[in-house]
């Protein structure tokens, strides 16, 4: 399919349009997108054979992406606002990767559905997303809770789940990842996505507010693997003017799937260090307080790193 063309979910005078000017494809009706849409500049058809694990804010590593160009991912979904981001990134023809919750794809199938047949990518996001994270869980209840998530997912995107999961991208809730978890999903050729900047949407944002937070941060990283949520309708209702504002300072979305190139890595700068594991460890050592008597502090909304902090 072109880069620059949309799928079913476009307003009805477009499907219509659609309809009179040729046969309707198994996904649905195509349009064209308006000549000023923000579109896809390429896609990065990614090798997960043995895994591999990138996001700078959790790993010393990355996609190398050039200048100002960003992947869009959003985690947590579907939820009530998923269908406005998906309306919203079809009217600028952007392909996003989705990070499903299990228990949610399990519930709403027929988003998880429109974001394969509209041509997203989905990945997992274990089923149930505890919020003490896969690293407070033992590591059999954690590998039961990805697996079940992986069941869900698929069953829901594909009307059938096998013993391995289709989709090979991972994302860890709150970025809590272990070495055994890391390694048994390198084992199982699934690959591992962290983030290279976020919205901080856990936090309650106006849209206005969010919308300056994500584009200062991506004018601080020249792009990036962008983490979004949609699952906060604070998000979905930025989206279309941070889609605007990408296309009008430059910057070029990159749609990543599952593929057979090898993965385009690229190692962080000298001095790297994790932002993720000092959140954790302030998230942890913040429970440990609540739990000796001590003032409790707010706890981190659904497991997410960085409640209260400012990333
Ligand atoms: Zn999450």
């Amino acid at each position: 399919m072109s880069q620059n063309r949309r799928l079913s979910g476009a307003p009805a005078v477009a499907f219509l349009l659609a309809f009179l000017a040729g046969p309707l494809g198994a996904a649905g009706a195509e349009a064209p997108c308006p000549p000023d849409a923000l579109g896809v500049s390429r896609t990065l058809k990614l090798d997960t054979r043995g895994g591999f694990a990138v996001g700078l804010k959790t790993y010393p590593r990355t996609l190398a992406l050039g200048d100002h160009e960003v992947v869009l991912t959003f985690d947590d979904g579907p939820s009530g606002p998923t269908t406005k981001v998906l309306d919203a990134l079809a009217a600028e023809c952007v392909k996003a990767t989705f990070f499903l919750i299990g228990r949610n794809a399990q519930a709403l199938p027929e988003v998880v559905r429109r974001e394969v047949a509209e041509g997203h990518t989905v990945g997992h996001h274990t089923f149930s997303h505890p919020a003490a994270t896969m690293r407070r869980l033992s590591e059999a209840a954690a590998k039961e809770d990805i697996d079940k998530g992986f069941a869900a997912d698929d069953r829901a995107a594909y009307g059938a789940a096998g013993s391995e999961p289709r989709m090979r991208f991972f994302r860890f809730p709150g970025f809590a990842d272990t070495p055994a978890l890391n390694a048994w999903l390198a084992a199982r050729n699934i690959a591992i996505f962290g983030a290279d900047l976020w919205a901080s949407d856990w936090l309650p944002l106006s849209p206005s507010h969010e919308l300056s937070v994500v584009l200062s941060r991506l004018e601080a990283t020249k792009g990036g693997i962008l983490l979004l949520h949609d699952s906060k309708a604070q998000t979905a209702a930025m989206l279309p003017d941070l889609l605007r504002e990408l296309k009008q300072r430059g910057f070029r979305i990159v749609h990543i799937e599952p593929g057979d190139d090898p993965p385009p890595l690229r190692p962080a700068p000298a001095g790297w260090t994790s932002e993720t594991e000092k959140i954790i460890a302030q998230i942890f050592a913040r429970e440990a307080g609540q739990k000796s008597g001590q003032t409790p502090a707010p706890a981190p909304p659904e497991g997410h790193p960085g409640g209260g902090a400012k990333p």
